[in-house]
């Protein structure tokens, strides 16, 4: 027999980086049920939370706007708390909750597989499910979003790892993507290809500032984007470092980390 697995989305008001000033927490009720991400506590989530009452509880990534309410439902359900192996301690350290289980790749998470998405933070899982209409979903978390981008920047950021695991869960083939901000993606592979088409695009602007012989981090900033950074410059400059980042680990670009310069190898 084939559950009904049915998803609520709340998008709860957080304190976020992310546009839309909101994160969203999801109910997953199969044959198991999930709190997935418990961005903060809240009347509707408390509500859902009841009714579904959940036997699982974990988070895409241990970011405060997506755990903030960990603590409260994870002491108010019976619910087993789960984190990716290896982040137990950087778990406990963002939730004030020790994980009682720890998941890699593959693994089943209740109803959910987790998908190891690295990127946007190191320890950034998506989770696959089966919907009961045969469609395929999977809760993207801070990876993909429908509008805009989500930051890849900072020291616990990959901007290779990023573009790998949009790579991934492009393959997978997904028919819907519940993401961390935002509303239901419905195209999922239109979604994907826009954010690696934005990020390629991005990178090409780096090379083409190196190229016209910028070699400091601001400097390579101010030409690789075109518009008023004010107030987001600090998160434009994070971005451009993880792009030098990924071309000098590909051996096109040499960056120096304490000098902040940066050139193109062998003059490209
Ligand atoms: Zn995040």
């Amino acid at each position: 027999m084939i559950q009904q697995t049915d998803i609520t989305r709340i998008s709860v008001p957080t304190d976020t980086v992310a546009t839309t000033e909101q994160t969203n927490v999801y109910l997953i009720d199969g044959d198991e049920s999930l709190l997935l991400d418990p961005a903060a506590r809240h009347p509707e989530v408390d509500a859902a939370v009841e009714d579904h009452d959940p036997d699982h509880i974990t988070a895409t990534h241990s970011h405060p706007d997506h755990i903030r309410g960990l603590t409260a439902y994870a002491f108010e359900t019976d619910a087993t708390v789960w984190a990716p192996v290896g982040y137990e301690n950087r778990f406990a350290q963002s939730t004030g909750v020790y994980p009682a289980r720890t998941f890699r790749e593959s693994h089943r998470v209740g109803p959910m597989t987790a998908i190891e998405t690295p990127g946007h933070a190191s320890d950034h899982t998506a989770f696959e499910v089966d919907l009961a209409d045969g469609r395929s979903a999977i809760f993207t978390g801070d990876l993909v979003v429908d509008e805009g981008s989500v930051v890849v920047g900072g020291p616990d950021a990959d901007m290779a790892a990023y573009l790998d695991s949009l790579r991934r869960v492009r393959e997978r083939d997904p028919d819907v993507l519940y993401p961390g901000h935002g509303p239901v993606i419905d195209d999922p592979i239109d979604a994907i290809d826009r954010l690696v088409d934005h990020r390629e695009a991005r990178e090409q602007a780096v090379l083409d500032a190196l190229a016209a012989n910028a070699e400091e981090v601001d400097e390579i900033v101010d030409r690789a984007y075109e518009k008023d950074l004010s107030g987001v410059y600090d998160l434009a400059r994070k971005t451009v470092v993880a792009h030098i980042r990924k071309l000098d680990a590909e051996g096109r670009v040499r960056w120096d980390p304490e000098t902040e310069q940066a050139t193109l190898v062998g003059g490209q």
